[in-house]
């Protein structure tokens, strides 16, 4: 028992970066996590899944992101202590689609026995909302608060078959997170649908927005006709590599003078330096465009003060951004 004991203190050690003591303190979400044995024990690889897991599971599971902060869920590589998280999971939810590219993630992913991909479930039962660019599938389907809600029920049933006798506890929890985001959804697209149609052309640093702008930017024609993609450019593909070419530029450029756009938004976790460089071409060409105070969040929460913390608050942050700018 004293040996098992010690082993679980240097487990908890060695998957906290911090190794801050365990006694007389609050245990950290981690170290709850790990030591839990009453509730089951999820991984979401961002915190945008997390959040909605957290929110259908409640007190009957125990949950945490694989990926935190501001940290690109594309490119994202395992780090030391994931592999121990990824093997204490009873069960891994991921996006799929694409996002979840790092390699050592990947293998994991997709070997691993109980790992869910929810996007793809999204992509199964609803296939023509899913977007393809350059022929492939884009990933950030979160970015429509109804088409994310089209998550919830691969969820239900993923804690239901782990926990049966949750099952109802679980639907019922879900079926009033699907109505409250289906309330955000209609809300956040009838304020920015308020914005005068000449003014919602969406530029950020990369192709984050493509859901987000036929949810709520294009207008109802645009939609219909799928001709929404003409309000929504940026420089970086599906995932946001830095890699800009002089065609690229010249690209935004165009696009910006076409429909006299004056304002591009930059994002929380990718750097500005495409979006500088957009500026000064614009300059030399005697465009006046600048970047909008506001940051966007897309592939990553916002931390604590940011008004971003929720998955629902991102997506209400974003739209309050653009609304203040494009006034
Ligand atoms: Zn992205």
């Amino acid at each position: 028992m004293v040996v098992l004991r010690g082993l679980l203190v240097i487990l908890i050690f060695s998957l906290t970066s911090c190794g801050r003591e365990a006694s007389n303190s609050t245990p950290s979400p981690l170290e709850e996590w790990i030591t839990a044995t009453d509730r089951i024990r999820v991984l979401s690889t961002t915190a945008m899944i997390d959040d909605i897991v957290g929110r259908v599971g409640k007190d009957r599971i125990v949950h945490i992101p694989l990926i935190s902060g501001e940290i690109d869920p594309h490119s994202y590589e395992l780090v030391k202590g994931d592999d121990e998280k990824l093997a204490r999971a009873r069960i891994i939810f991921y996006n799929g689609l694409g996002l979840e590219h790092g390699a050592s993630l990947r293998y994991q992913l997709e070997s691993h026995p109980h790992a869910v991909a929810v996007g793809e479930a999204v992509k199964s039962s609803d296939p023509d909302q899913i977007i393809y660019v350059d022929h492939q599938s884009d990933p950030h389907i979160w970015m429509d608060i109804a088409l994310w809600s089209e998550i919830i029920p691969s969820i239900v049933e993923a804690l239901s078959i782990v926990e049966p006798e949750s099952r109802s506890f679980f639907q019922a929890n879900g079926d009033e997170l699907q109505s409250q985001m289906l309330e955000m959804h209609k809300q956040v697209a009838q304020e920015l649908q308020q914005v005068p149609e000449a003014k919602r052309y969406l530029v950020t640093s990369h192709d984050a927005f493509n859901y987000f702008t036929r949810a709520y930017l294009a207008t109802p024609d645009e939609t219909t006709q799928a001709e929404w993609q003409i309000r929504f450019e940026a420089p970086e593909g599906l995932a946001p590599d830095g890699q800009l070419g002089a065609t690229d530029i010249q690209q935004i450029v165009e696009h910006l003078s076409l429909y006299k756009i004056q304002v591009i938004f930059a994002e929380s976790n990718v750097s500005r330096d495409s979006l500088k460089k957009i500026i000064n071409a614009c300059q030399r060409k005697g465009l006046t465009v600048t970047i909008a105070q506001g940051v966007l969040f897309a592939d990553a929460m916002g931390g604590i003060g940011s008004g971003a913390e929720t998955y629902l608050n991102m997506v209400r942050h974003d739209a309050d951004v653009l609304i203040a700018a494009w006034q």
